[in-house]
């Protein structure tokens, strides 16, 4: 018999529709997949090279809990730089992703019964993380009006004598938003006053268009930094999802806790990728600079595209490499005699019927939406919209 806390609990969404649409394409179905999470980009290779030289120096052993020290110097000093938050190397710990480092963070943080606020449309692994930590997630919308920012308001009203911590992500998984500085000093401002962690994961920071720029909420203060644990890696800005490199910067006790836990679980992370991880900080970022421009002629491309789509409305994204459209408009149409009740409804359809993958909103709690992931080539997103657009003109 499995445990009880496997009762309330769900596999990831996304990562189960990758399986999916992995297993479709290996029959010889000409998926395009626009559900991926991932760049479409590969390795930069001299990040690869610093990879192969650490291999074959013998650089194969465990390494320190909390990562090399040399990796967690350069990301003490891009934190600093380009941040504006000045962390020792000792409050850094390294994980095998940032989804490990979140994992790491919550375990470390949330005892049972407490509660961690976690504003939606949001990604798929933080409620059930919370719940795997017997914590109990408080779901809050953000303000779809304002572009999905933070509604602080809302906040204020879900903080309790139980609140132990906020789950932030700028840019954001699924909307695409980026909260202002003044959203994210008002949010700073009430986790000081109500003594709450902020758990700001600001994976997708490099990914931001029409000259919006990320803030960091740990840069507040020195208050603000103790409140904070700020979680970032190397799988979006390095296109390295499949090496697993995140890490978590905060407070000396927390990250004490975090390194005891990581101790108990992976010991260390790969030796080689945390290598490859210091060249990616250090060496040229030209590539990163290279993928950012080529996102963002998608991005204005897919939304035009989407706009256009009869009764289709769409938040403008300003970073990451998502759009969430509301196609609630379709909901009680039906595609040849099969009614569209709901997002996972018009995916499954669309996936069979078009062969077009996307996520449908209710994996992040933004029932009403899908999310299209304009991580793929434009020749692929040309295809795909137009036949997303046939999909959808061809409802009765
Ligand atoms: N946070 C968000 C919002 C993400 O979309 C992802 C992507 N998987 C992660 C964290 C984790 O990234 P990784 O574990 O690959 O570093
Ligand atoms: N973060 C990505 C996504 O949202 C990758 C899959 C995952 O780790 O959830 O699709």
């Amino acid at each position: 018999m499995l445990a009880e806390r496997m009762k309330n609990f769900s596999g990831s969404a996304t990562v189960e529709i990758n399986n999916k649409v992995a297993e479709l394409k290996a029959q010889g179905k000409e998926i395009i997949g626009l559900n991926v999470g991932e760049p479409d980009f590969d390795t930069p290779d001299y990040i690869k090279k610093a990879a192969i030289a650490a291999m074959m120096n013998g650089f194969n052993r465990y390494t320190q809990v909390a990562g090399i020290p040399e990796l967690r110097n350069a990301i003490a000093n891009k934190l600093e730089k380009e941040n504006n938050i000045v962390y020792k190397p000792s409050e850094i710990s390294v994980a095998a992703g940032a989804k490990q480092s979140i994992f790491n963070a919550v375990m470390a943080l949330v005892s049972e019964g407490d509660e961690v606020i976690v504003p939606t449309p949001c990604w798929v692994s933080y409620t059930e993380i919370i719940k795997l930590a017997c914590g109990v997630p408080v779901l809050v919308p953000a303000d779809e009006k304002n572009g999905f920012d933070l509604d602080i308001e809302a906040i204020k009203a879900a903080v309790t004598a139980k609140t132990k911590a906020i789950i932030i992500c700028t840019p954001n998984n699924p909307t695409g938003a980026i909260y202002k500085e003044a959203t994210l000093r008002a949010l700073a401002a009430l986790a000081v006053e109500k003594n709450f962690y902020i758990i700001a994961d600001e994976i997708y920071e490099k990914l931001s268009y029409d000259g919006e720029k990320h803030f960091s909420v740990a840069s507040v203060s020195d208050e603000v930094k103790a409140h904070t644990i700020t979680i970032n890696g190397f799988s979006k800005a390095y296109a390295m999802t499949g090496w697993r490199l995140g890490y978590a910067a905060a407070a000396s006790e927390v990250i004490a806790a975090i390194n005891k836990i990581q101790s108990q679980t992976v010991t260390s992370v790969n030796s080689v990728t945390q290598k490859a991880g210091v060249e990616a900080l250090e060496g040229p970022q030209s590539d990163l600079n290279d993928m950012v421009v080529e996102f963002a002629r998608r991005r204005i491309y897919v939304l035009e595209r989407l706009c256009n789509m009869p009764n289709i409305t769409c938040v403008t994204p300003k970073g990451a490499f998502y759009a969430l459209p509301d196609v609630s408009s379709c909901f009680g149409k039906s595609y040849k005699g099969e009614v569209i009740k709901n997002a996972v409804d018009f995916c499954r359809i669309l996936l069979t019927e078009k062969l077009i993958a996307l996520v449908p909103g209710e994996a992040f709690y933004a029932p009403g939406k899908v999310r299209i992931s304009y991580s793929n080539s434009m020749e692929n997103l040309e295809k795909a919209m137009d036949k997303m657009e046939e999909f959808i003109k061809e409802l009765a």
